[in-house]
């Protein structure tokens, strides 16, 4: 796809680029005396996966809607220079759906500006990420994925391959690496 005009690279933050899991873990560690690893989640339902009982369950997403656990999230590895490279040739924003909290969306905001450089015009918060346009879009969600690569046929989805989105029937662009996706979108846009 050759774009004319300056491309649109749409990027989710949980994962591709913010560790919500490897936060999530340390909670589940601390509330079950049990660490438990990356790999054992295998689908979107975190507490599922790992068999949670329905307390300690309860306890991690009451945890997950406390003030500053969304602003403590660590970055990505190589997110933020991935962004910063994007932005040399597209323009970039950040789509996110924020967990239901009263502190989430704030914090998201901040963390966004502070952590990968986002302005506050380039932040989109929303659950409906399919509807936003982009020429290319990067999220580790399997849903989200193929609903927005079926209303944007014209353009490019990426999978930010995690444990969890692995074996889910996605047969589009994958990577974990931030220098191979870069790579990948200036390819698809004919940069
Ligand atoms: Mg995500």
């Amino acid at each position: 796809m050759i774009v004319s005009e300056r491309p649109i690279i749409t990027v989710a933050c949980d994962e591709p680029m913010s560790d919500f899991v490897g936060a999530v873990l340390r909670e589940i560690a601390d509330i079950t005396g049990k660490p438990r690893r990356r790999s054992e989640i295998d689908n979107f339902d975190i507490a599922g996966s790992l068999a949670l009982s329905p307390e300690d369950s309860a306890e991690l997403w009451h945890r997950v809607g406390q003030e500053k656990f969304c602003l403590k999230l660590y970055p990505i590895e190589g997110a933020y220079d991935g962004i910063c490279a994007l932005r040399e040739f597209a323009d970039v924003r950040a789509v996110t759906s924020p967990f239901k909290s009263p502190h989430w969306a704030n914090e998201r905001e901040r963390w966004l500006m502070k952590q990968m450089g986002f302005k506050r015009d380039e932040i989109i918060q929303t659950p409906g990420k399919d509807v936003v346009f982009a020429h290319v879009f990067i999220d580790d969600k399997i849903e989200p994925l193929f609903k927005w690569r079926d209303r944007w046929p014209g353009s490019h989805a990426i999978r930010f391959t995690a444990p969890w989105n692995d074996n889910r029937g996605w047969d589009g662009h994958s990577s974990c690496d931030w220098t191979e996706i870069v790579k990948l979108a200036r390819v698809l846009v004919g940069r």
